[in-house]
């Protein structure tokens, strides 16, 4: 396990597309980049709760007795090791949740409390084929594993967007890779929590189209929202699916309707008011975007979250 807490700020902020905006912030120069999917969890604390001033996992334990954060996870989409930053990338949805909304308001400076990374998804070497599938949310995974692909292996690419100005994300991504990758884009329409039936349609291809491939050359990575992650194992992993399932990561990376974790209810919010009396001390940690004090990035013990 190569993921810590730490506590960053944010040094660059970009518009990549209409609707995904990149935040960049340090990582410190103890982070160990695990590969191209490898995530972090970013942690938001309730306004009342008393985080401690160093952030780690021993005293975190303590706290998160009396003040549960609320988890986000977000792809690292880059990591510069000669400026010892990651790029995040927040699909911007709306109405917008408590991670994209800080993410559309964040200006330079602002703080974030975060865990990571994750061990990463790795290509299995045998593959001669790679099928990618994502929306929005993964389209930052689907970048950086393009970015890493060895020569000579096929790429399909299957991208589901709200709007057809996100289409341009993966621009950079595809002017490195080689002919062999193939994008279909579909458009997802109306949000109904229900996968389009072009997409159905697709993925049916596909499934024909590789279906004289030997299924132990094929890999696919998807990362999409929980119904549509459906519909991709009904098609490529189900009964009539002719994928091995060793060589797959398919992800459900949100729930159409639904938050990430639960909104703190009447009981943590009397845990968090409980907090203050157990760290009168300690400074109030907001995740404040309009904060602009420059501090480096601070990293924590080793641990599990
Ligand atoms: C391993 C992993 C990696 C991920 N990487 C990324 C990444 O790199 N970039 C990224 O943007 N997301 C990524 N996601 C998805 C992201 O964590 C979720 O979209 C998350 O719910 C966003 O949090 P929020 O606070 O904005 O919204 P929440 O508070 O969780 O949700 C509020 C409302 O918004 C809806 N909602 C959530 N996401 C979307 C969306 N994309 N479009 C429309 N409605 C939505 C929910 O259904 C809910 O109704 C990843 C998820 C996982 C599990």
């Amino acid at each position: 396990m190569t993921g810590r807490h730490r506590r960053s700020r944010v040094k660059d902020k970009q518009w990549i597309t209409p609707h995904i905006v990149r935040i960049t912030i340090d990582c410190g120069t103890d982070y160990r980049h695990t590969g191209t999917d490898s995530h972090v969890a970013l942690y938001f604390y309730p306004p009342e709760a008393r985080v401690p001033s160093e952030f780690a996992a021993a005293n975190l334990s303590a706290l998160h007795t009396f003040a549960s954060p609320q988890v986000r996870r977000y792809t690292v989409q880059r990591y510069d090791s000669s400026h010892g930053t990651v790029d995040l990338d927040f699909v911007v949805h709306e109405p917008a949740g408590l991670a994209s909304a800080w993410a559309r308001d964040a200006v330079i400076g602002a703080e974030l409390l975060w865990w990571g990374p994750t061990e990463a998804w790795h290509l299995p070497e045998q593959a001669q084929t790679l099928i990618l599938i994502a929306d929005e949310t993964g389209l930052p995974a689907v970048a950086s594993i393009l970015r890493e692909l060895a020569e000579g292996i096929k790429a399909y690419v299957i991208a589901l967007v709200d709007d057809r100005s996100d289409e341009s994300y993966l621009t950079p991504s595809l002017s490195v890779t080689g002919a062999g990758t193939r994008v279909t884009w579909i458009r997802r329409g109306p949000a109904s929590g229900e996968p389009p039936a072009e997409f159905l349609r697709t993925l049916d291809g596909l499934a024909d189209l590789l279906s004289g491939e030997p299924a132990d050359t094929i890999a696919l990575w998807s990362g999409t929202e929980f119904a549509e992650a459906g519909a991709v194992r009904r098609a490529l992993l189900g009964s009539g699916g002719q994928l091995d399932k060793a060589n797959t990561n398919v992800t459900s990376y949100w729930i159409h309707g639904q938050a990430q974790d639960a909104r703190p209810d009447a009981r943590n919010r009397r845990r968090n008011l409980d907090n203050r009396a157990r760290y009168p001390d300690e400074a109030t940690v907001h995740i404040n975007p309009q904060s602009s004090s420059p501090v480096s990035c601070q990293s924590a013990d080793e641990t599990h979250w």
